[in-house]
């Protein structure tokens, strides 16, 4: 085997580049290089579409968006498991795709993608693709909103006839999306209408089924999927696993099941009668909004390096939050934003101080948890120690 940097390598002859998700293809030279030889630039989701046909039969589901991918597809698989259907996960979560051995015959694999490994995709004929959400995000690699709307908008693109688009019409770029892809797929001209945003609810035989988090029935006797956020989620996995032939038994059991994700809104343990949530992962405000949706007594520890000087998105949440306990570098301003919206505040410095002092105030139906809104680089080397020490502290209290 020989290592080569392929800026220096006549491309010419090759089939393709392979490169990592994340390359900035905007700006890395590589992208020029193989445009200018001709040579294609891909990531390992298409080389697993190119292997699909020496595959035993089996589907593929892709799930994109710009929040909700995580959970979508691990619900999707986990209803899939507890059917009995053999699945894995893979592309943005788990291990990679390519490393995993081949599902037997009746297989569903079950794929999260983000913008940028889309990008990296040609040939993935999604059995059912997915797209939760589209609220501006990684706007430093889009030339803007509608650049990077339209990346995930190429999942549909590469379907091919009798398969399905399963779209949370919550938001207007989805709608637009669905809108326009009901009109193609009918065959009439998607420009007649396609970039009016359409209000209706779309559920054809053309394969578009547009869902919205407010369809829900149920959620209540899902215990890990809390929040209006989730309940876009499960809208996403109940329409995508009935286009997979499932049972409403099958998908409720499945549902009813799920254990979440480790920190994202994750239970972690109930003491004298107060529910500890790990919501980690949420590293900025936009992420611990729904968190706070989705409990109406919150003890609210929050703090690290904040990407923002505001909490605007949370502040519609605030009459949940019983009263904050800022950590880290965000601690004093966000103490100040709080004690401003009327909220009770302790600066409270550290995670373990700030689980103590919220244990120590909470009462039996109430909630502690953290959801920083922040990144964690001033405490902890990433979200997920932060998150295990959340675990290891309430452990002992
Ligand atoms: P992703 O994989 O797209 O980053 P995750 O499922 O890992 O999404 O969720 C990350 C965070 O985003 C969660 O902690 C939650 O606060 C928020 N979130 C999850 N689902 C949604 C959704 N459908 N809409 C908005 N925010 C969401």
């Amino acid at each position: 085997m020989t290592f080569a940097d392929p800026l220096e390598i006549d491309l010419a002859g090759y089939d393709s580049v392979v490169v990592s998700p994340g390359v900035p293809l905007n700006r890395h030279p590589i992208a020029e290089h193989a445009r200018n030889a001709g040579v294609s630039v891909i990531g390992d989701i298409e080389l697993f579409a190119l292997a699909r046909p020496s595959l035993p039969p089996h589907k593929v589901v892709g799930i994109t968006g710009t929040n909700g991918k995580s959970t979508t597809t691990a619900l999707i698989h986990h209803i899939l498991e507890t059917a009995g259907v053999p699945s894995l996960m893979g592309g943005n979560i788990g291990l990679p795709i390519l490393g995993r051995d081949p599902l037997p015959g009746g297989g569903v694999y079950v794929l999260e993608l983000s913008s940028y490994q889309i990008d990296l995709t040609f040939s993935l004929d999604c059995d059912v693709a997915v797209l939760t959400n589209i609220t501006p995000d990684h706007l430093d690699r889009y030339e803007g909103f509608a650049g990077y709307a339209a990346s995930k908008e190429r999942l549909f693109a590469m379907q091919s006839a009798g398969s399905v688009a399963v779209i949370a019409t919550d938001d207007d770029q989805t709608k637009r999306i669905a809108s326009f892809l009901r009109h193609s797929r009918e065959g009439g001209n998607p420009y007649s209408q396609g970039l009016e945003v359409m209000d209706s609810r779309l559920r054809g035989n053309d394969g578009v089924v547009a869902v919205l988090s407010t369809d829900i029935t149920g959620q209540s006797r899902w215990p890990a999927l809390q929040g209006p956020h989730n309940a876009q989620n499960a809208a996403c996995a109940i329409a995508t696993c009935k286009a997979l032939g499932l049972t409403d038994d099958q998908i409720e059991q499945g549902l009813a099941t799920y254990p979440g994700l480790p920190h994202r809104m994750e239970r972690i343990a109930e003491k004298d009668g107060v529910l500890y949530v790990n919501d980690s992962k949420a590293t900025n405000a936009t992420a611990t909004a729904p968190a706070l949706a989705a409990y109406p007594k919150i003890h609210w520890i929050l703090g690290g390096v904040p990407k923002t000087d505001d909490l605007d998105d949370c502040a519609p949440f605030y009459d949940h939050v019983v009263a904050g306990y800022t950590i880290g570098q965000a601690g004093p301003m966000f103490a100040d934003i709080l004690r401003t919206a009327g909220k009770l505040v302790t600066e409270s410095g550290t995670l373990e101080q700030a689980i103590a002092d919220a244990a120590a105030a909470a009462k039996p139906g109430e909630v502690v948890m953290l959801s920083p809104a922040c990144a964690s680089f001033d405490q902890f080397s990433d979200y997920e120690a932060r998150g295990e020490a959340f675990r290891t502290l309430v452990g002992t209290l």
